[in-house]
């Protein structure tokens, strides 16, 4: 039974901070590869998953790093390929017979139960099994066991922290507007709330031509960067109403809006400056008990629709390969909202992601 040492980032506790600790990986299953993590970027989702991943824990699902090893029934990789680890699928169910892998029935447990779709546990402490498989890769790790199917091939060319900044809320950004607003030339979009998805959303909608960019937020320095990112306009939601701003503005109203903030008063405010046939979008996993408050009848009036965006509603493998070639060209300044951080320095990136001080962290593994 081969196993792989490592050292990971082990959460003992939701209350607990990380500690690096030494760990052994494997055996790898089948279709399973054996990673190298060279980098981990960190998202607002490893905070939640504190309270939702069972611990001792290893969290992280935004890993790049190279193939060391191939499990059995392996393909489309081989050792010495740089990967991205996109989020996991589980290869059987409806959505992913249909190649629509976002909507895998299991992506929910293969993200947060802590082992993998058959029970088991790839990483190990002291000979104990520890909850891992988060997103089937636990990335905070400077090796990593991952199925093959959840890989995209990376070019070598790109930055490592930026490689490591898009398999989650960047794909989440730009996929929302890619797939599912499907913004096209001359279009108009509202993005509320300009963390990494909003950014990186509103950098995709002036790849895509449209010509109305509108960014909400409370920071006036995240309003800033939003302007020099793409956006054509940039609205304070503190001590004035958005939708009265909006409409001054832009007395068309908006054609999409995307809400990457989960606060009630976007959906209320969205439907009064969203055009007839618009589209609202929402990318915050709501809290189960959540019910917004929201009143239908305006938006039905203007027959407007409502979309859940979960993964960006991405093949992660065609829309990273989108972003890829986006940045290539210059188009996609990504490099703008990173800043990299030593593994050991895991807290520290959490806290400046908290505080707003960083958007985009990324850990570089030794
Ligand atoms: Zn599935
Ligand atoms: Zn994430």
């Amino acid at each position: 039974m081969k196993m792989w040492p490592a050292v990971a980032a082990v959460l003992e506790s939701p209350e607990a901070t990380f500690t690096l600790q030494p760990v052994e990986l494997g055996p790898l299953a089948s279709g399973e590869v054996l990673v190298r993590v060279l980098a981990s970027g960190v998202c607002g989702t490893d905070m939640e998953a504190r309270e939702l991943t069972p611990t001792p824990s290893v969290l992280g699902h935004e890993g790049v790093g190279i193939v060391e090893e191939l499990g059995p029934d392996v393909t489309g990789v081989v050792p010495g390929d740089l990967v991205v680890m996109s989020y996991p699928s589980c290869g059987d169910c409806a959505g992913c017979l249909r190649d629509t892998r976002w909507l895998c029935e299991n992506n929910w447990s293969l993200s947060f139960d802590g082992k993998r779709g058959d029970g088991s546990h790839p990483v190990h402490r002291d000979g104990t099994p520890i909850a891992s498989a988060y997103f089937q890769q636990s990335s905070f790790s400077t090796r990593a066991v991952v199925p093959a199917r959840s890989l995209v091939l990376a070019p070598p060319d790109i930055p490592l922290p930026v490689l490591a900044a898009l398999p989650c809320g960047v794909l989440t950004g730009v996929g929302a507007v890619l797939n599912v607003l499907k913004i096209s030339s001359g279009d108009s979009l509202a993005v509320i709330g300009t963390g990494a998805v909003g950014l990186a959303a509103i950098m995709a909608a002036k790849i895509l031509g449209a010509t109305t960019i509108v960014a909400i937020d409370v920071h006036p320095g995240r309003l800033e960067l939003s302007r020099q990112l793409g956006a054509t306009h940039s609205i304070s939601a503190l001590g004035q109403s958005v939708p009265e701003a909006i409409l001054q503005q832009i007395p068309e109203g908006i054609r999409a809006v995307l809400d990457t903030t989960g606060r009630q008063s976007s959906w209320s405010d969205a439907v009064t400056y969203l055009q007839r046939g618009g589209d609202f979008a929402f990318v915050t996993t709501p809290e189960p008990v959540e019910t917004y408050g929201f009143p239908p009848f305006p938006l039905f009036l203007k027959c407007g629709s409502l979309h859940t965006v979960l993964l960006g509603g991405a093949n992660a493998q065609d829309t990273l390969s989108t972003i890829f070639a986006w940045y290539r060209q210059g188009e996609f300044p990504v490099d703008d909202i990173v800043r990299t951080y030593a593994f050991e320095d895991i807290e520290l990136a959490f806290e400046h992601s908290i505080a707003g001080e960083t958007i985009k962290p990324v850990l570089l593994m030794p």
